[in-house]
């Protein structure tokens, strides 16, 4: 019997299941195979013992839990990790974007005139208002693991 796992290809990773015995694109999977942490087969994704030991369920991200183990963390830990990446990413991408359209402003203003007193005040405004966006997604993230 073969085995699960992931084939990185130069442009594509694709899984191959072992319980199925076929090879699938991995857009096409649950949440679960996409995470750092890959659902086991028939295990708890906690504890890593067989689920069949205690009461338990797999959920549809393909992970594994005993009952008392995703009450604890009210979901699945493994794909909440993985949102939480996912939203500091895109915030910082974000942000990178939000950066570069005000560099390019700076650059017009800099050409129409010579009033930098007015462009400092700004650029200590913008300053302040990415401060902002990191402190209010560090409050968000944080509430999530309550
Ligand atoms: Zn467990
Ligand atoms: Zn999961």
């Amino acid at each position: 019997m073969g085995k699960s796992k992931i084939i990185k290809t130069k442009d594509n990773i694709k899984f191959s299941m072992a319980t199925l015995d076929e090879i699938v694109n991995l857009n096409c999977l649950p949440t679960g195979y996409h995470t750092a942490h890959l659902p086991l087969l028939d295990s708890c994704d906690h504890c890593r013992i067989p689920i069949r030991y205690l009461t338990g369920k797999t959920y549809i991200c393909g992970h594994s839990y005993h009952d008392k183990y995703y009450n604890i963390h009210n979901g699945c830990k493994h794909c909440l990790e993985y949102y939480k990446k996912g939203i500091t990413k895109q915030a910082k991408a974000f942000k990178k974007g939000l950066e570069k359209i005000e560099d390019e402003k700076d650059i017009l203003n800099n050409e129409e005139s010579n009033e930098n007193d007015d462009n400092n005040l700004n650029e200590e405004e913008n300053n302040n208002k990415t401060e902002d966006i990191d402190n209010k997604l560090q409050i968000a993230i944080n509430t999530i693991d309550q």
